[in-house]
């Protein structure tokens, strides 16, 4: 394997895992010509040009990616393809009406199923599997708060997809240390980040589009006045109609749009595969997704290959929104990473750690993730999805389809399309807040841990943000 290879490869337990070769596709080959021009080769990016190239063949399609597709978060997420939209549903309610809100859910549940759909007549082989996600209690707060959250949903609709088990019936899915009950729903499913991200990408080239890789975007200006856009890379100049901006967490370096979305490092680590005794303590045998009731998020999943991949928040964030490869190495966050599935899960607990990574999710001023369309400038976006965009991307990809092509579809209709969310403020106030935020949301874990009783730190912290 070659040197690039390696360094991709490196990225993540999913990027690593990836059969055959990560040398990168040819690049941008020089000054071109197309319909539409797609900064970013994540899933945004790649679900936009599926959709636009299956609903017209002739489109010419260009994917400009400065690394490989699958690169960014979408090679290297938590795996969990799940119904979870960044927005509350009170957000939604106050922004569009309450109908609006359920309707989005309800796309949400179609969504996941419609990830799987692809997946499977494109012959993408990323272990789509259905298994639902238990989110379990271990201590009488979380508990609390989860019954809460299951009453919640139901108060909207929502009762016979999100229901809360008692501690034997959550057992049956999955047996934690101290386990006392969880909220479990069936509408998320788990994959292989990457191979779907990578076999996407064949997909969108099989349907006529192109992806070039190794071609970093240097600037962009969308059309005025009937010219075209132009996006310059330092391989040449893409002149296009319609131009879409698919960076999420790397949007700060994005020209114009550098205060648009906040970029937070989620951090994960893999085991080493676990043997059949260790499963069969810890059950998990349908691959479900996991987290528990705690703040400061934590989410799991049991790989294809028998590993447990976990990942959380806690990584600082940094002055300026910077981006920087050393920034998803946090050796502190890593053994607490480590450490927490030896606690969460006993029998795993002498499991060797193969894999640490980590990657920028972006973050919208009001966790509310949006997809526009300015036709005037032929200037698409979508993003902001804070930690919920396996989904969420691929609702995105048929929205800009449709707001691009002009249809008029019920899609069109939910509350986050044309959503713009106002820009984080300037620094210090950014970098103290959001640390100030992280620390508020740990300290409200370590009291509740303590004291058994609901923490109200994390009430008084959604009050300060506005949620
Ligand atoms: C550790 C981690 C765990 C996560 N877990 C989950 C989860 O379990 N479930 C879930 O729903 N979501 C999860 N997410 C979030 C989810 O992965 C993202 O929301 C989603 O992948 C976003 O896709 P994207 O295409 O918009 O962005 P990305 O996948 O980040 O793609 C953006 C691409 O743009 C490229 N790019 C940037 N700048 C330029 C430029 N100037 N020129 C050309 N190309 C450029 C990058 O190289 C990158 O490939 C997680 C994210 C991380 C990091």
């Amino acid at each position: 394997m070659s040197r690039l290879d390696d360094y991709y490869r490196s990225r993540s337990l999913w990027l690593d895992g990836v059969p055959g070769s990560l040398e990168p596709r040819p690049a941008l080959p020089g000054d071109t010509d197309v319909d539409v021009a797609i900064v970013g080769g994540g899933y945004t990016g790649l679900w936009t040009a599926y959709y636009l190239a299956a609903a017209d063949p002739s489109l010419r399609i260009a994917v400009l990616e400065r690394e490989i597709a699958g690169f960014g978060a979408s090679g290297r997420n938590g795996a969990w393809c799940s119904w979870a939209f960044a927005a509350t549903y009170e957000q939604m309610a106050r922004h569009a009406g309450r109908e609006a809100a359920v309707a989005m859910q309800h796309e949400m549940f179609d969504t996941v199923d419609e990830v799987g759909r692809v997946a499977a007549a494109e012959g993408i082989d990323c272990g789509f599997t259905k298994g639902g996600c238990l989110m379990a209690a271990t201590i009488p707060a979380h508990a609390a708060s989860l019954k809460k959250e299951a009453e919640w949903y139901s108060s909207w609709g929502f009762g016979e997809h999100f229901r809360w088990l008692e501690k034997d019936a959550a057992d049956e899915h999955i047996r934690v240390a101290g386990g006392l009950g969880a909220l479990y729903t069936t509408e998320c499913a788990a994959v292989d980040p990457a191979r779907l991200a990578r076999g996407l990408a064949d997909a969108v080239e099989r349907r006529g589009a192109v992806v070039y890789e190794r071609t970093p975007v240097q600037s962009f200006e969308p059309g005025a006045a009937g010219a075209p856009g132009v996006v310059r890379t330092a391989r040449g100049t893409v002149r296009a109609p319609v131009i879409v901006l698919a960076t999420e967490g790397y949007t700060v370096g994005a020209p114009g749009h550098r205060r648009d979305l906040l970029p937070m490092y989620s951090l994960m680590v893999a085991t080493e595969p676990l043997p059949d005794d260790v499963w069969a303590e810890i059950g998990w045998s349908s691959r479900e997704t996991f987290s528990d009731g705690r703040h400061l998020l934590i989410y799991a999943s049991r790989t294809p290959d028998g590993r447990i991949a976990l990942g959380g928040r806690g990584a600082p964030y940094h002055f300026g929104s910077a981006i920087d490869d050393r920034f998803e190495h946090e050796p502190e966050v890593f053994d607490a990473l480590g450490r927490l599935i030896g606690e969460v899960f006993p029998p795993a607990r002498d499991a060797r750690i193969t894999h640490r990574w980590g990657g920028p999710i972006g973050i919208p001023r009001d966790w509310y993730t949006g997809v526009t369309f300015d036709r005037a400038a032929g200037f698409g976006w979508a993003g902001g999805y804070v930690g919920d965009g396996v989904a969420t991307t691929n609702l995105a990809g048929r929205t800009l389809r449709d707001l691009i092509l002009q249809r008029e579809t019920d899609i069109l209709r939910l509350p986050w399309v044309q959503h713009r969310s106002r820009r984080w403020e300037p620094e210090p106030f950014r970098w103290a807040a959001v640390n100030l935020a992280t620390r508020m949301m740990a300290a409200a874990d370590d009291e509740e841990r303590r004291t058994g009783a609901p923490s109200h730190k994390h009430e008084l912290l959604m009050r300060l943000i506005g949620r």
